[in-house]
C-alpha cells in the first residue's frame, strides 16, 4: 500500500516527505540483510571513497557517507589526495581498488580539481565497483531500460515517489539535466512508465511546463527558485537542491531549490531540505554497495 492510499484510508492530509525517516527504516532493514551475510558468508561489503582536494562540503559529505556506512555495518576507507594530485596517480590508485578483491564499491567524490579530467577518472573505476553508477556503461544500461547500478540521488527520488505514489503514466518534470541527477533520473522515471520531460536553463516558459504537472522534481542548484505559482494543488514536489544561503541575521541556512515555505502549503506533498532527498541518497549509495558486493560474490541473501 502507497502512503497515497493508506492516508487516504485513515484520511491524514499528506504533506511532507520525511526522507529521513523513511530512509532510516531502508538503512535498519539493511543493516539486518548485512548482518546476516556477515553470519551466513563471513563476509563484510567494502566501500572505498576517494575524495581530492579540501572543498569543505564535499568532506562533509565523505565523511556523511563513511559514518553512515559503518553504521549499517559496511566497511569503509576513506582516502585522501592532496588538490594538485596528478590525474596519473589518481587513476593508478582506482586501478589498484579495481583489482582488490577485498573492495566492493568505488566512489570519487565530485567536484574534482579542473586539471582532472572527471569523465576519464570515473570511466577507470571498474563498472563492477561503480557504486555511483555513473560510468558510461552503467549510464548507457540504464538509458537503455535495462539497469545494472542506478545513480544514488535519481535512485532515492524514486524510492521516495513510490513511497506516495503510482508513477505509471503519470507527467513528470525534472528540471535540470545534469549527468549525476536530471538525465539519469529522465531514463529511470521513463523506465517507470512516467511521461517524462527534461528542462533546463534553456527551456522556455518553464513555469507553464511545470504548471499541469503530477510530479515536478527541482535539481537546478538555484536556491528556491520554484515557487507556488508553479505548480498545481495536487502536484507531488521533490527537491533535490541543497544550497547554502545565509538569511538575514547573517546566518548559514539549507535550503531547496523550492520556495519551500511558499509551496508547502499548497501542493498535495513535498520533500524538505535538508531532511528529503539527501539521506535517500546515502541509503541508496549503501544499498548499492551491498548489492554490488552480492554480485561480485556471487551470494544471495533473502
Ligand atoms: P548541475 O549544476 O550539474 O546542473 C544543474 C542543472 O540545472 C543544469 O542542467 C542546468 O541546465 C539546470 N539549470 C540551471 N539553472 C536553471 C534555470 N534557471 N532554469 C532551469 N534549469 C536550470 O547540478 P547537479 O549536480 O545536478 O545538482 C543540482 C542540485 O542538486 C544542487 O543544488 C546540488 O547540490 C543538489 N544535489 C543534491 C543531491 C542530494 O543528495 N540531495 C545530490 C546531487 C546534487
Amino acid at each position: 500500500m502507497t502512503f497515497e492510499q493508506d492516508y487516504k484510508k485513515k484520511k491524514i492530509k499528506m504533506k511532507t516527505i520525511n526522507g529521513k525517516i523513511i530512509a532510516s527504516e531502508l538503512n535498519e532493514k539493511l543493516s539486518v540483510k548485512i548482518s546476516k551475510l556477515k553470519n551466513n558468508f563471513n563476509t563484510i561489503p567494502h566501500l572505498v571513497v576517494i575524495i581530492v582536494g579540501e572543498n569543505p562540503a564535499s568532506k562533509l559529505y565523505v565523511k556523511n557517507k563513511s559514518i553512515a556506512a559503518e553504521r549499517v555495518g559496511i566497511k569503509s576507507t576513506l582516502v585522501r589526495f592532496e588538490k594538485g594530485i596528478n590525474e596519473k596517480k589518481l587513476l593508478d590508485k582506482i586501478e589498484v581498488f579495481n583489482k582488490n578483491k577485498e573492495v566492493d564499491g568505488i566512489l570519487v567524490q565530485l567536484p574534482l580539481p579542473p586539471h582532472i579530467n572527471k569523465e576519464r577518472v570515473i570511466d577507470k573505476i571498474s563498472f563492477e565497483k561503480d557504486v555511483d553508477g555513473f560510468h558510461s556503461l552503467n549510464i548507457g544500461l540504464l538509458a537503455q531500460g535495462r539497469p545494472r547500478v542506478i545513480p544514488c540521488t535519481p535512485l532515492g527520488c524514486l524510492k521516495l515517489i513510490n513511497k506516495v505514489t503510482d508513477i505509471t503514466g503519470k507527467n513528470i518534470i525534472i528540471i535540470g539535466r545534469s549527468n549525476i541527477v536530471g538525465k539519469p533520473l529522465s531514463y529511470l522515471l521513463t523506465l517507470h512508465d512516467a511521461t517524462v520531460t527534461l528542462a533546463h536553463s534553456k527551456s522556455q516558459n518553464l513555469k507553464d511546463l511545470c504548471k499541469n504537472k503530477d510530479i515536478v522534481i527541482a535539481a537546478t542548484g538555484i536556491p528556491e527558485m520554484i515557487e507556488d505559482s508553479w505548480v498545481n494543488k495536487n502536484a507531488i514536489v521533490i527537491d533535490v537542491g541543497i544550497n547554502e544561503i545565509f538569511n538575514k541575521n547573517k546566518k548559514r541556512k539549507l535550503v531547496g531549490d523550492v520556495n519551500f515555505e511558499k509551496v508547502m502549503p499548497k501542493v498535495k506533498a513535498i520533500t524538505p531540505v535538508p531532511g528529503g532527498v539527501g539521506p535517500m541518497t546515502i541509503h541508496c549509495l549503501l544499498a548499492n554497495t551491498f548489492e554490488l558486493a552480492l554480485k561480485r560474490r556471487k551470494l544471495k541473501i533473502s
